[in-house]
This record gives structure tokens, C-alpha cells and sequence, in this order.
């Protein structure tokens, strides 16, 4: 999701109790039912991790998880990535969906940082400035390599923020701007990686695009959208 030009924020106090009530409740919810992927395990280096988040961003955490092990065996590092063949990078990551331009942008990443000497950038001045880099990724790389407080603020968290906080912004800039004030509100705290996956998982498991599940959701008391939208009879209505 674009990131748009920060401004000083001071969240309301209750708006902050809420963040840090979901927050924990997210945590919670996902020790227990948060998803398990290969770039998730413990251990993982950072290079692998943020080769995944790069990945996902264009398909699904299911593909991915598929043809990971198989793409980490083959390009163990940066380096190897700088090196690969363009063809045969195509055909790595042909089978998840993603084409040429993937793998240009991956290849293109690892030749910058090795330019660097191996050196990941360590702003998001810079790595936006490399080809390829967005906000997303921008902040996965900084989360994940520098262990910097970063929110991962994708569909799926941008879904469920808005949810359960109620109607975010007048305008498209206004709300985008918001979503990212009440992601840093979340991630603050510790955990960054955990609370930004569970976000995820939550929004694709529970907090669903379509037919969410509201009436099992253990936030259901807390939440904007299900005190407005559920019924004593029905479901919510997918959103
Ligand atoms: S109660 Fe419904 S809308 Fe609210 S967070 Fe849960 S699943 Fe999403």
C-alpha cells in the first residue's frame, strides 16, 4: 500500500487502548492459530526472509510456500541471486505465477546490494531508491534485517484496521494516512514480525475480504464493523 508523506500524529487516547487491545489479542490468537511457513521458522536469515515477503507481495502465501524451499536451495544468498540467469529465474518462479518482471526485480536487487558489497541499505531513502523497492518492501527489509519497528501494511492488515476501527479518512490520501498511523500504533510495542504476520493471517483466515467471519471473532465486542453490521440471525455481510 503507498505510503504517504508522514505527518506529527498524536492518537486520541482511546484510539490507543483499542490499538493495544487488538494488538494483544492478535498476538494471542496467534500463538495459536497463526499460520506456519517455511520463512517463518525459526533461524531463518534474514536474506530469506525478506526473498519471501518479496514474493508474496505479488502471490499467494500458499504458492510461495510451495516452490520456497526449492528456490532458497538454489539461490542460498544474495550473491547467488546477483549471479542467477535471468531464464532460469523465470523458470523458478514461473510455477507461483510470477514472470519476467519478478525476477528482474529480485536479480536487480541482489546486483545493487552486492554493488554494495553485500551491504542491505539501511534507509528507506535508499532502498526506495533501488529499482524494484516500494514502501512494502521497503519496510519488510527494514523489519526484518534491521529489526527496525516497521508495519508490514498490506490488504490484509488495511482490511482489518479499517474494520475494526470504523471508517478511516474522507479521502483516499486521508485514509491512507490514517491506516499507516493506526499500523505503527499496532506494531509499537515489540514483536514487530509476529504482530505484522498475525495481522495478516487474521485478515486472510477471519477478518476475510468476503464473508468475514464475525461471529466467531474473538473480537467481535471490540469491533467497529461487527457492532454495525451483525444481525442476531445472519452473519455479516462481506465486505
Ligand atoms: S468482528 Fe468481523 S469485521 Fe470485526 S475483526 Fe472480526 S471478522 Fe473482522
Amino acid at each position: 500500500m503507498e505510503r504517504t508523506e508522514t505527518i506529527p500524529y498524536e492518537p486520541a487516547p482511546e484510539t490507543v487502548a483499542r490499538a493495544t487491545w487488538l494488538r494483544g489479542q492478535l498476538l494471542s490468537w496467534f500463538r495459536s492459530s497463526g499460520r506456519s511457513f517455511p520463512w517463518r521458522d525459526p533461524g531463518r536469515r534474514p536474506y530469506e526472509i525478506a526473498v519471501a515477503e518479496i514474493l508474496l507481495q505479488k502471490t499467494t502465501a500458499a504458492g510461495v510456500a510451495r516452490a520456497y524451499s526449492g528456490f532458497i536451495k538454489r539461490y542460498p544468498s544474495w550473491a547467488s541471486l546477483a549471479l542467477a540467469r535471468l531464464e532460469d529465474l523465470e523458470s523458478e518462479l514461473r510455477p507461483l505465477g510470477l514472470w519476467r518482471q519478478r525476477a528482474l526485480v529480485l536479480r536487480q536487487l541482489a546486483q545493487s546490494i552486492e554493488e554494495r558489497g553485500g551491504d542491505v541499505p539501511c534507509s528507506r531513502a535508499e532502498l526506495e531508491r533501488l529499482r524494484g523497492i516500494g514502501p512494502y518492501t521497503a519496510s519488510a527489509i527494514l523489519a526484518i534485517v534491521y529489526g527496525r519497528t516497521e508495519a508490514l501494511l498490506d490488504v490484509n492488515m488495511a482490511r482489518l484496521l479499517d474494520r475494526f476501527f470504523g471508517p478511516i479518512g474522507s479521502s483516499g490520501k486521508e485514509r491512507s494516512r490514517s491506516l499507516h498511523q493506526l499500523a505503527s500504533l499496532l506494531v509499537k510495542g515489540g514483536h514487530c514480525l509476529q504482530i505484522n504476520w498475525s495481522a495478516l493471517d487474521f485478515g486472510a483466515l477471519v477478518c476475510k475480504a468476503r464473508r468475514p467471519r464475525c461471529q466467531e471473532c474473538q473480537l467481535k465486542a471490540e469491533c467497529w464493523y461487527a457492532r454495525t453490521q451483525i444481525t442476531p440471525t445472519s452473519d455479516a455481510p462481506s465486505g
